[in-house]
């Protein structure tokens, strides 16, 4: 008996039982002193009314022998697949119900694409970005390269002239709220195309986007189809952190050696997962209809609003700060040649604020900081001017 040993090839984490740690000793010291946190990467406002109906009603179906569900169809019910080809026909983007599969989350779709790939190949990961994509390549074998987001190229990494067979790109980014454009997509798609390479696209953060000239899907790219795959979540745009709803599109013409991976996922996914729960996918159902995305995009909006308020704070600081304008994230310079651990403490006891050291996620983010718009307006509007105060006085 032996272990997979691809486990001792990951780093510990330290990013969330740090905070916790800290955060923790600080509340001991100063209990009478309320923190905010801006660093939470969760969801807080409750599932939007037409959500909470539709799994009533499926509640209700299921206690029904007339209208009770056993094994759904394994890529997903119609109406829910439906949904999900209907939310990018109105964007314009044609994907068919065959190309849809619905999962309980990206996460989970992300680690299943490992099962596809040969352990050789070479996975670029963005640095800073979501520390998952390492991981699950460490975890399946493949080495691991990084693709360097920096100040300089706005954390919108390009392809670099180095080898990649497996490429993750998250846009809008988190931890950096940084949204690739059409022409820098475009070139990763080239790239993809030219080296035989597969590119998986995160577009969990897609509904944050308001400014039209941004692509939200990778298939607004000419050829992306024959090189791409896109994972999709409700979790961020519709609050379903908890429900558990996401989808991978993978589109008929994509190949690898005159294999349909298309055809492949569907042997994956139906030999390892049973399907999303019925009431989950009505809950999703109602959340792409009209009058449930109306009510999510309120949600949504008031995230980012949050976020642009911190934005706003930080203008005419000095500090470099990114993010915000379409993302839930704003990720800014630490101040004064702070590392990021030194300015998650120095803001935690000067303006009480608790975010997240950006050297949690990836080498390439030390002396980066990472505040979310996911908590309440109120809180956030207060703690924005802590904030810019104490970034003023670290100068
Ligand atoms: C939150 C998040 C997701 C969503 O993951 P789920 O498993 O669907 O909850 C995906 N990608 C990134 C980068 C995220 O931050």
């Amino acid at each position: 008996m032996e272990l997979n040993r691809n486990f001792q090839r990951l780093a510990p984490s330290y990013l969330f039982s740090g905070v916790g740690r800290k955060v923790a000793a600080f509340a001991e010291k100063h209990p009478d002193v309320e923190l905010t946190r801006l660093g939470i990467g969760d969801v807080t406002l409750p599932l939007a009314s037409p959500v909470v109906q539709a799994l009533h009603r499926a509640a209700d179906e299921m206690a029904r022998p007339e209208t009770f569900r056993g094994y759904g169809p394994e890529q997903g019910y119609p109406f829910a697949r439906r949904a999900v080809r209907d939310q990018y026909a109105r964007r314009g983007v044609l994907v068919e119900e065959e190309e849809i599969f619905l999962s309980d989350g990206a996460k989970s779709d992300l680690g299943g694409w490992m099962d596809l790939f040969g352990p050789d190949n070479v996975a670029r990961v963005p640095d800073p970005g979501y520390p998952v994509y390492g991981d699950i390549s460490l975890m399946a074998g493949h080495p691991v390269r990084f693709v360097q987001g920096t100040r300089e190229n706005g954390f919108l990494p390009g392809p670099d002239g180095q080898d990649g067979d497996i490429i993750y790109l998250c846009s809008p980014g988190n931890p950096t709220g940084a949204v690739y454009t059409r022409a820098q997509l475009t070139a990763w798609v080239e790239y993809a195309l030219e080296r035989g390479a597969v590119i998986l696209f995160d577009a969990a953060y897609e509904a944050f986007i308001r400014d039209d000239t941004l692509p939200r899907s990778i298939f607004e790219i000419e050829g992306a189809r024959r090189c791409a795959v896109e994972i999709g979540s409700l979790s961020k745009s519709a609050g379903f952190t908890g429900l558990r709803f996401g989808y991978t599109v993978v589109p008929r013409q994509l190949e690898c050696r005159g294999v349909r991976l298309r055809d492949l996922w569907l042997r994956r996914q139906s030999t390892k997962y049973n399907g999303v729960p019925y009431p989950v996918q009505r809950a999703a159902q109602a959340a792409l209809s009209d009058a449930g995305r109306a009510a999510c995009m309120q949600a949504v909006a008031y995230y980012r609003a949050n976020a642009q308020t911190l934005r706003r704070a930080l203008k005419g600081t000095g500090v470099f700060c990114c993010g915000g304008e379409n993302s839930p994230y704003v990720w800014m310079q630490c101040p004064g040649g702070m590392d990021s651990w030194q300015f998650f403490d120095y803001l935690l006891e000067r303006a009480r604020i608790v975010g997240t050291p950006g050297a949690g996620f990836g080498p390439g983010g030390e002396g980066y900081f990472r505040l979310t718009g996911f908590g309440d307006k109120e809180a956030t509007c207060a703690a924005a001017q802590r904030l810019r105060d104490a970034v003023l006085a670290a100068g």
